[in-house]
């Protein structure tokens, strides 16, 4: 639990201002525990734009003023835009920038002072087939909480079930990874849509489980609070 006890750091506001540069996408669930990652929003706008995601995010930081060496390093898509990097920040401040939205932070691990925390941070995607299943039957558009990232995660706080890390596709014979569309989740490979019954949990035993109500505690602290601190700012 050690690389949990971090410091809350007090980010300086990120002013934004003029016109939104793309559509105005607001992030989900702001101010709650289930608030959206920064791969999540970036993977909307991208397809409320109808462009890849790479491209997307080469635009994003093409035209970054505060620090030019940065624009060089190659940005890849990935779940690796939630943490607390300086790359993370310098992406966080490009597309608040761009989308005239200063809650940008609040969708990556950047209010958290110990450095780096990839460490606290998963290698691959998962997510709960009950959340998806909820945002398809009140017609929402799919997102991934950034609590879904967080390596210490491995249920969802909402359904109490195991996260997924695996899908089965029919038509591919195999446990597939996927591929998520505004509404819907395909296979990676051959595209097809999944419906999300047959899937490959985490293996979370009771013990597990238990341990995960107390860790679930110390993650809403750390991820609640800096927003709640922000929304009570603007009251
Ligand atoms: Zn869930
Ligand atoms: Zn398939």
């Amino acid at each position: 639990m050690k690389s949990l006890e971090v410091i809350i750091d007090e980010e300086k506001e990120i002013f934004v201002h003029g016109r939104s540069y793309y559509y105005t996408l607001q992030p989900l669930g702001i101010g709650t525990l289930y608030v959206e990652s920064l791969t999540s929003y970036v993977r909307r706008l991208s397809l409320h734009h109808n462009v890849r995601i790479q491209h997307l995010l080469n635009d994003i930081m093409k035209s970054y003023q505060n620090d030019k060496s940065v624009v060089k390093c190659h940005y890849k898509y990935g779940i690796n835009l939630n943490g607390n990097s300086y790359t993370v920040k310098c992406l966080v401040e490009a597309l608040s920038q761009k989308v005239c939205n200063s809650q940008m932070r609040f969708l990556t691990l950047l209010h958290l002072k110990n450095k780096p925390i990839h460490a606290g941070m998963k290698r691959t995607e998962v997510w709960c087939t009950e959340c998806y299943r909820e945002m398809q039957l009140n017609h929402e558009e799919l997102y991934e909480p950034l609590i879904w990232y967080l390596i210490y995660i491995e249920v969802c706080p909402k359904h109490n079930t195991p996260l997924v890390e695996c899908c089965y596709c029919s038509k591919c014979k195999s446990d597939k990874k996927i591929k998520r569309g505004l509404h819907n989740i395909y296979c990676v490979d051959c595209n097809s849509k999944l419906d999300l019954v047959q899937t490959k949990k985490l293996d979370v035993n009771d013990e597990r489980l238990k341990y995960q109500q107390f860790i679930l505690k110390k993650v809403e602290e750390l991820i609640v609070i800096p927003q709640s601190l922000y929304i009570n700012k603007l009251l």
